[in-house]
Parts: structure tokens; C-alpha cells; sequence
């Protein structure tokens, strides 16, 4: 028996194994290469011919009229996966190079066409399977093909069955199956669990977002509704209803603003970039939330200079909207945000300076991480869609904190120059 179970076994098991890293490695690369079904079979065909031509070259062990080594495995793992197409590839290749290292045997075609046949009928079948079932099933057919072939060996080729035989071509090789699925299922588990992981996550910050924008477009409707119950409520004049109607669709406007402004983080809509006049969006969002501030007891003042950046319009508004709502938030009342914009060299700086409860370095190093929140109903999404927006519109961000003295933010973006809004007025952006 010793001479049977020797190094080479080992080294069969190393090639097929390796293999099976290398094709899943590639496979979870599936962003730099698009994935077709066309592709992914010649992946497994690729990752299974070489392990296959490896088992031949250096086989386990050589008899008079059979080579023994675990060429099956990568064979079947082929034909199981891939079915008819990638069978018949393997095929082919395997008796070429049968022919090509040992010379033409009839009694190889036969075992191999006959495992093919089987294998690639049962393939439809198997890949329905779930996990468990696959490595029993794998191992059950292999066992039983290797029975089958042999008959078929002894009965028409009048094939001698030594005992190494047996353990090299009936034993091992469904064992090695086994252990073969098993861990190309578990890789194969943790690349599907990992994406569906990142759709889970994104779904949970939609209908997270999705709680504040109905409360944000709660204002709107309530005053919407006012009006109306008003114009039933009580005859008006023809003038009186106009105004109303005016600011009631002004509202309806609002409410559809930030409606549209969440969805920009929901699904990314195209990002379209203009010249964005920095003080006036600022100001925009600083009139915005003085309500929000003087219900909170803060003075929220705005100090900007004239500047300009290229981004969107939209993501700046939200972008800025969340900042200066925590800093609000984080202020207690008596105390003062400051907003103040200025060009310096070839960027434009805004920063957001407020009076209140700082932050600890802990705090500032998960700033911008989903779900982070110290407050008790914070969502602790605001800081990270702002995140998010900075670097879309290619700007970068810093934080100074301390700790009951205040926090600064500080967000710099690259200058549009003065020339090329005009250059570009006359195609792109009007
Ligand atoms: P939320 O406002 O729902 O808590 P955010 O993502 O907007 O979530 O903010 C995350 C956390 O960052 C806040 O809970 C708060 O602890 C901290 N934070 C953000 N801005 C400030 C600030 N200006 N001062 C102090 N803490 C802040
Ligand atoms: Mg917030």
C-alpha cells in the first residue's frame, strides 16, 4: 500500500485545491471584468484544465495499463458546475492529452465519456441543490460513477482490478469531492453573503431616510392643509383665495424640494455640475434653518464672501443642511453657529463654527460613519450623506473639537475659475 499513498496524492489535492482559490478569487473580481455566463465558463474551464493537465503529468501512480491520479475531480467539479458546454471542453482536452503523455487506450475513452454523459445530465439537477445536498450528492455520484466505469472496465475490457485501483480510483476520489464542494460552496456563501450584505445596509439607510422625510415634509402639508380647511371653512374673496392658493402650491414646491433632495442620496440621480454661487446657496440654507435656530435658542449667523465652486446645487443645499442642523442641535440655547465662506489660494473654505458641545476624538474619528449618532433619536445618517456629498462634489473635510467648548468644521473646495463657467456657459450648462 505504501507505494500508493505517497507525495503525489498530496500534490493532486494541492492542484485541485489551489485551483479552486484561484477561480473564486477571480470570480469575486467580477468589477473589473463583466460578468457573463459565457465568461464564467471559460473561467472554470481554465481553473479546472489546469489542475487536470497538473493530475496527469504527475500522477500518483503508474500500472501497466492505467494512471492513477485524481484528474476526475477536476473533471467532475466541471461537468457539475458548468454542464454540457464545459464538460465536453474537459473532454476533450483530457483524452488529447491521455493520447498525447500515454498514448491511445480505448478503455480511457469509455470510462470518460460514460462519467461526461452521466455527470453533465445529473449537472442541471445538482445545481439546484442546496449546500448539503450538493457535497452528498457529489461524493454519492462520484462513488457511483467510479463503480459503473469500472464494471464497464472489467466486463468489456477485460480491465485487472489491483488493490491500489481501488483506492486510488474507487476510495479517494469521492472523499476528495467531498472536501472539493465543501469549500468551494463556502467560498462561494461568503462572496454571496458579502453582497447581499451591502444591499441589506443600503435598504436600511433608504428607509431610515425615508422616516425624515416625512418628517420634514410633515410642515409643509400641515400649512398646505390649513389653507384648505380655511377656503371651506369660510367664504373669501376671489383675491384672498389666489394668495392662498399662492402660498399653498409654494409649499407643495417645498415639500417636493426635499422630497427630491433625500432621493439624491436614495438613488443617485445624474450629477449634474455647474458653477454654484457659494455665498448665496449658504445663505439659502442659512434662511432655511433660522426657524429650526431661534426655536432652539442659538444665533445663527452667516458670514460669507463672495465665492464660487463647480458642484450641485442640490447636494450642497443637503449637504450643508445636515452640518448646520447638528451643529444647531449640538448648541445649547445662548449660544451662536457661525457659517462664513472665503476664497483662500485656489480653494474655497466654509467652515461651520459652533458654541456647543464638542466632540471627543472618538466621536470626530467615526464622524461621517453610518448610523453614528450620540442623540437619542438621531438616525446618525446626516453627517455621513454629508460626507458622502463633499466628496462628490471633490471637496474634503476636517473637524476641530473640544470638548464643552465648541466644534469647527471646516470643508474646502476646489475654486471654479473665474474663466471657465464663461467657457463652459455656452455648451454645457445653459
Ligand atoms: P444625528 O444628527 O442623527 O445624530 P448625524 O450623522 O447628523 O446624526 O451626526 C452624528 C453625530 O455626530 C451626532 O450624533 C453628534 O454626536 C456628532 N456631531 C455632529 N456634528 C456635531 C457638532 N457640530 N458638535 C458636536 N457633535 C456633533
Ligand atoms: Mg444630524
Amino acid at each position: 500500500m505504501g507505494t500508493y499513498i505517497n507525495q503525489n496524492l498530496l500534490n493532486n489535492l494541492f492542484y485541485i485545491l489551489t485551483s479552486m482559490f484561484v477561480y473564486y478569487f477571480i470570480y469575486d473580481q467580477r468589477k473589473w471584468w463583466k460578468t457573463n455566463l459565457h465568461q464564467q465558463q471559460w473561467l472554470l474551464i481554465i481553473c479546472t484544465a489546469v489542475p487536470l493537465l497538473l493530475c496527469m503529468k504527475f500522477p500518483i501512480y503508474i500500472a501497466k495499463d492505467c494512471v492513477h491520479d485524481l484528474r476526475q475531480i477536476p473533471f467532475l467539479i466541471g461537468t457539475l458546475y458548468g454542464g454540457w458546454f464545459v464538460g465536453s471542453v474537459l473532454l476533450f482536452i483530457l483524452l488529447a492529452v491521455r493520447f498525447f503523455f500515454y498514448g491511445f487506450q480505448p478503455i480511457t475513452v469509455a470510462v470518460y465519456f460514460t462519467m461526461f454523459i452521466i455527470a453533465a445530465w445529473a449537472s442541471p439537477a445538482f445545481r439546484r441543490l442546496n449546500r448539503t445536498d450538493k457535497l452528498f450528492a457529489s461524493m454519492w455520484l462520484t462513488l457511483l460513477l467510479d463503480i459503473l466505469v469500472t464494471v464497464i472496465a472489467v466486463v468489456f475490457f477485460d480491465f485487472q482490478i489491483i488493490d491500489s485501483y481501488i483506492f486510488d480510483f474507487i476510495l479517494i476520489p469521492p472523499l476528495a469531492m467531498l472536501f472539493v464542494v465543501y469549500i468551494m460552496e463556502t467560498l462561494k456563501d461568503a462572496i454571496v453573503m458579502r453582497s447581499k450584505l451591502v444591499k441589506v445596509e443600503k435598504m436600511e439607510i433608504v428607509s431610515q431616510l425615508a422616516a425624515s422625510i416625512s418628517h420634514e415634509v410633515r410642515n409643509p402639508l400641515t400649512v398646505v392643509k390649513g389653507f384648505i380647511q380655511l377656503m371651506r371653512s369660510q367664504p373669501i374673496s376671489k383675491e384672498m383665495q389666489e394668495r392662498y392658493m399662492h402660498i399653498a402650491l409654494e409649499e407643495i414646491d417645498r415639500a417636493e424640494t426635499i422630497i427630491n433632495d433625500y432621493l439624491t442620496f436614495a438613488k443617485p440621480t445624474p450629477k449634474k455640475a455647474e458653477p454654484l454661487i457659494v455665498e448665496q446657496e449658504l445663505e439659502r440654507v442659512v434662511h432655511l434653518l433660522q426657524p429650526f435656530a431661534r426655536m432652539n435658542g442659538v444665533h445663527l449667523v452667516g458670514k460669507c464672501q463672495p465665492c464660487s465652486i463647480i458642484g450641485n446645487n442640490e447636494y450642497f443645499r443637503q449637504c450643508f443642511l445636515n452640518l448646520l442642523k447638528n451643529s444647531i442641535e449640538a448648541t445649547p440655547a445662548g449660544g451662536t453657529v457661525t457659517v462664513s465662506c472665503y476664497t483662500q489660494g485656489e480653494h474655497v473654505v466654509v467652515t461651520i463654527a459652533d458654541t456647543g458641545v464638542g466632540m471627543t476624538a472618538e466621536q470626530i474619528s467615526r464622524f461621517g460613519e453610518p448610523y453614528f449618532s450620540t442623540k437619542e433619536k438621531g438616525t446618525g445618517l446626516g453627517a455621513m450623506v454629508a460626507v458622502k456629498l463633499i466628496e462628490t462634489m471633490k471637496g474634503t473635510w476636517h473637524i476641530e473639537s473640544e470638548v464643552h467648548k465648541g466644534t469647527t468644521i471646516t470643508v474646502t473646495f476646489p475654486e471654479a475659475r473665474k474663466a471657465e463657467p464663461k467657457l463652459d456657459s455656452g455648451s454645457k450648462f445653459s
